[in-house]
């Protein structure tokens, strides 16, 4: 846990959140702020700032999030229309918390390359 972590604060339940999965790493819940019909994100449970802080030891914990988003992806019905996975890394890629997260996005089209 770190401490002002917003994230930290919702894996250890201090923070309100709309839970959606969980697993023994990672904790998946709604967007506050969606940008899709369907917009989850996954963090793990363990504090990562940035996926530029990731070391060979974490592969497990990544791997990890990406088949749970697309678990839930699957369990949200959005595997026919298809579905995005984003990680922002770094302020000029849009990232705003600093607790590496992994945005699941779905239920309407999307276009390439992202904004
Ligand atoms: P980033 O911009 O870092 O890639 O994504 C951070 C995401 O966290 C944003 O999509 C934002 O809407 C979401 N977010 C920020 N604060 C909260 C919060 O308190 N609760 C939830 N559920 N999502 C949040
Ligand atoms: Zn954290």
């Amino acid at each position: 846990m770190s401490s002002g972590c917003l994230f930290c604060g919702i894996v250890g339940g201090e923070v309100p959140a709309n839970l959606v999965a969980e697993g023994d790493e990672w904790v998946a819940f709604r967007d506050i702020d969606p940008r899709a019909p369907s917009h989850v994100l996954v963090v793990p449970r363990r504090h990562v700032a940035t996926l530029d802080d990731l070391a060979e030891e974490d592969d497990a914990l990544v791997g990890a999030l990406v088949r749970a988003a697309a678990e839930i992806a699957r369990d949200e019905g959005l595997v026919e229309g298809g579905y995005r996975l984003v990680f922002n890394c770094g302020a000029g890629a849009g990232q705003s918390v600093y607790h590496i997260h992994l945005h699941l996005l779905g239920g309407r089209k999307f276009s390439w390359p992202p904004g």
